[in-house]
């Protein structure tokens, strides 16, 4: 990334000949991006984030519906109840403008059932938001039949693939993709840079105005260093995918399996199966998930309870009340990310001190109640 701060410093958009490697090397990007998931350079479109691609995509959706449609019936969105708050804001958004939407249910395992996707679809369903995996408890979702449903109805497909690109093999043609967002820092990259992918066909209006950059539909002077920072770390994970997985599926199985037999009454949230490598969320029964997070932290042990964008929040979150977490386990769920810098012990070490802190708690936990 070092070099496009200073030697290449040139605007990608400039006729000038200093601006040529500026754009070399964001095309290169794109071609490492699109590679990723099976898609054409012409389909990737650098945007500020996860967020912002999300927004894009649904709001374009709408839009696009309400444009087309010849009568003026509001177009209706159909997503789950566990999406990640930019696509669940983004649909509020659309339902104080006059849209429908429908928050489909998830299992126990927080993954939705097919079926009810398919039943929730009416004559003006105009798009279906389905975050491939979620950020919380990791449940990967059955893309590939949901793009196939959406596909069958000739419905506008779009998948939050944030926590899930870098991480799990994904082809957008095998899936029936017509819109994916994706961030990078969640694949090693830059903060404050992601892309939506658009199938090439699928019209959707731009979400930001002004100028004709990534192809007059996302207007703005590109960030050339993070998206080339983006492109090195998306080939570089990708080309890693299959060993990396093996090692954080280890390291993982040997963390759950240290804390569900030192550590009493604990669950595992989400699935085992369909789930994220590198994502574990456990909840400990009669214990805050905050008073853990902060004693880990003094520890140097980073852990979030609820997603980050949430921290703070005295609310369980969305994600806990929708696969119907009982309260006394609920406020104690806490998630670790793994990722191929950990180490094994790391783990013993994370694991060592969360028995210390989780004995200390419900120690207080029992004073108090004396
Ligand atoms: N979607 C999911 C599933 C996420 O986990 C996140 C961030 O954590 C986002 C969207 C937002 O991405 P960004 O922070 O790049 O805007």
């Amino acid at each position: 990334m070092l070099p496009y701060y200073i030697e290449y410093y040139g605007n990608p958009s400039a006729a000038y000949d200093y601006a040529t490697q500026s754009r070399r090397a964001m095309n290169e990007a794109r071609k490492q991006i699109a590679d990723v998931i099976g898609a054409d350079i012409t389909e990737i479109y650098f945007t500020s984030g996860g967020t912002e691609a999300d927004n894009w995509a649904i709001m374009g959706a709408a839009e696009a519906f309400t444009f087309n449609s010849k009568k003026s019936v509001p177009g209706h969105v159909i997503t789950t109840q566990i999406e990640h708050h930019a696509v669940l804001n983004s649909c509020k958004h659309l339902e104080s403008l006059g849209y429908e939407v429908t928050y489909v249910p998830v299992n126990e395992f927080g993954i939705v059932d097919v079926k009810n996707i398919e039943k929730a679809i009416k004559p003006n369903t105009c798009l279906i938001s389905v975050m491939m995996a979620n950020n919380e408890i990791g449940s990967i979702q059955p893309i590939k039949e949901i793009g196939r449903l959406a596909n069958d109805h000739s419905i506008m497909f779009h998948t939050d693939a944030v926590q899930s690109f870098g991480h799990i093999p994904i082809d957008v043609n095998e899936m029936n993709i017509d819109m994916l967002s994706a961030s990078a820092h969640k694949c090693h990259g830059p903060k404050g840079i992601g892309f939506l992918f658009i199938r090439n066909g699928i019209k959707i209006p731009p979400y930001q105005h002004g100028g004709k950059q990534e192809r007059r539909v996302r207007a703005g002077t590109e960030n050339v260093p993070s998206i080339v920072g983006f492109g090195e770390a998306a080939h570089i994970i990708n080309s890693r995918l299959l060993m990396d997985t093996e090692y954080i599926l280890k390291l993982r199985n040997h963390f759950t399996e240290r804390v569900i037999n030192e550590i009493e009454n604990v669950k595992i949230n989400g699935s085992t199966e369909q789930r994220l490598p590198g994502n574990i969320n456990f909840s400990f029964k009669s214990v805050n998930g905050e008073a853990v997070q902060i004693q880990l932290d003094f520890n140097n042990i980073c852990c979030s309870t609820g997603s980050a964008c949430n921290a703070g929040s005295k609310k369980i979150s969305h994600v806990m009340e929708a696969i119907n977490m009982p309260a006394e386990y609920a406020n104690g769920s806490v998630r670790f990310s793994l990722s191929s810098f950990n180490t094994v012990d790391e783990i013993n070490e994370t694991v060592d001190i969360l028995k210390e802190v989780i004995l200390k708690l419900r120690d207080m936990e029992n004073m108090n109640r004396l």
